[in-house]
């Protein structure tokens, strides 16, 4: 199967935070990739702004080497490089100040969509805004791309909210969640609205509970300082989980468009139920021999932060009452994966007896590794020996079904940023949505503290505390395994 590639419309692209760790790692790579893949035209134009002082030249070479380490190795296309870093330039901005503001705006041309990703810290949106406008680098056709954490609380977003509209309306605004646009997320929605098989069984009455798991093997490793203010409710939950939740639990959108989407999210946050605290689960990976735990990794002895949180929680509107939702995402567990499992109920009376066992059909989308969506069925296990049933996967995995095609296919990162120069904004978070979402998880850090809570310990390697596997015991049920 050939992929159709639509190039985009000629673009200045402005990363500030251009020297930064997010840029080579995943912005600058993934821009070169859709250059690579005949998406990016031959008019576009990016331009790294940051603190450090540096020249064209030597942001190039940045931007080479950053590829080199961080691209895609098995399609380096070498010999795209240099047309691509002739596209490429720098200039030295301060946010905070007036220095470079006039050099910047002067590389800028009319005419063209202009982007400003603001891959820095949150403290600079305000600065770096004002500036856009101040100096008339932005106008209303401008887009600005915002980077998480949006915000620390619901007070804190609400605030950074209000920054960016005195500048840019909500038009204007793309806050990232690089878990919507990876592949398989969009595959859902696919699987969900593009078929008539699924949507008819997609409710209480059908499906007995659902599973999101973001699992890590990594510790917070450099991050400490940053993480041991935040910890996984406000990492992780919050915005990554949640919005796969609201996915999974959405009614159909009227379209596939911005709005529709987004308002029926928002209708999903706004259904939860506040979580009771005997439904969560805190925890913090323990040291284990050699190996240092969270609290050696943060430099603080006695920190409270989770690095580990599952609980269970419903979505109270007419398609979901009495459907568990259960949520668990960590560091330092098994192996990498992040799945969703939506899990259906047995079937009302089986005929084959009680020896045939139980067979559940389950829905498996999985974000990472092996980007893929099967459908757990049952059939009759081949040869002699009576009815045995097994259960088989149907597998929708892209690679398998698509070709090798499928690996041209864009990350998330890059999806995102071509959707904000097409004026996109169906996979990014609206204001409303994310401070609903702090709106929910507000009070449960709140209680934390609160009750003065210490999370449970937990073994390197494993499936998180013992007290998260007794999250589903208690109610007849199990998690799935995390394995990659
Ligand atoms: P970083 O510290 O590596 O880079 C920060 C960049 O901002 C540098 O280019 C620096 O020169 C620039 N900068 C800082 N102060 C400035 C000023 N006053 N004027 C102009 N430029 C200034 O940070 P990062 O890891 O690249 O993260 C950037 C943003 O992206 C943060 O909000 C972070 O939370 C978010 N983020 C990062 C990652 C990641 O994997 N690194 C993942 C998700 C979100």
């Amino acid at each position: 199967m050939v992929s159709r590639v639509i190039p985009v419309d000629p673009f200045d692209l402005v990363i500030f935070g251009g020297t930064g760790d997010l840029a080579r790692r995943k912005i600058l790579p993934g821009l070169f990739r859709r250059f690579c893949g005949g998406q990016m035209p031959p008019e576009a134009r990016i331009i790294g702004a940051a603190r450090s002082d540096m020249d064209d030249a030597g942001f190039r070479q940045m931007v080479a080497e950053s590829i080199h380490e961080f691209g895609d190795k098995r399609h380096p296309h070498e010999d795209q490089l240099p047309a691509f870093l002739e596209r490429v330039s720098y200039e030295t901005v301060d946010a905070t100040g007036d220095g470079g503001w006039t050099a910047l705006k002067a590389r800028l041309r009319p005419g063209t969509v202009r982007a400003f990703y603001f891959s820095v810290g949150p403290s600079l949106f305000g600065d770096l805004a004002e500036r856009l406008r101040g100096f008339g680098l932005a106008d209303d056709d401008s887009r600005v791309v915002v980077e998480k954490p949006f915000g620390h609380d619901l007070k804190s977003a609400r605030a950074l909210n209000a920054t960016l509209a005195r500048h840019f309306s909500e038009q204007q605004i793309y806050r990232i969640d690089h878990y919507l646009g990876k592949e398989t997320v969009q595959n859902l929605m696919a699987v969900r609205f593009g078929n008539m098989l699924f949507e008819p069984l997609w409710n209480a009455q059908y499906v007995d509970h659902i599973q999101i798991t973001v699992a890590e093997t990594v510790g917070v490793g450099g991050r400490g300082g940053y993480y041991d203010k935040s910890g996984a409710m406000r990492d992780m939950v919050q915005n990554h989980l949640m919005q796969l939740l609201c996915l999974i639990a959405m009614e159909p959108p009227a379209r596939f468009e911005p709005d529709s989407v987004r308002d029926e999210k928002l209708k999903v946050i706004r259904a939860l139920d506040p979580v009771d605290w005997h439904h969560i689960v805190r925890g913090q990976y323990a040291p284990d021999g050699d190996t240092p735990g969270y609290r050696h990794d943060v430099e603080d002895p006695r920190s409270r932060t989770e690095s580990f949180v599952a609980l269970k929680c419903h979505v109270s509107n007419w398609r979901w009452a009495g459907t568990p939702f259960y949520l668990r995402t960590g560091k330092k567990l098994r192996a990498r994966t992040s799945e969703i499992a939506v899990v259906f109920k047995d079937a009302p009376h089986s005929i084959f007896g009680a020896d045939a066992g139980r067979h559940r059909n389950v829905l498996s989308i999985r974000l990472q590794p092996n980007e893929g969506i099967t459908l757990g069925v049952t059939i009759k296990e081949p040869g002699p020996g009576g009815m045995r049933l097994v259960d088989v996967p149907l597998d929708m995995t892209f690679a398998d079904a698509l070709g090798p095609d499928v690996e041209d296919v864009p990350d998330a990162y890059e999806r995102l940023i071509m959707d904000v120069i097409r004026g996109n904004q169906t996979l990014f978070m609206r204001g409303d949505e994310v401070e609903a979402a702090w709106a929910w998880t507000d009070p449960i850090i709140e209680g934390w503290i609160a009750r003065n809570e210490v999370p449970k310990p937990y073994d390197v390697g494993s499936s998180g505390p013992d007290d998260s596997l007794m999250l589903m015991h208690k109610d007849g049920r199990k998690w799935r395994e995390i394995r990659s």
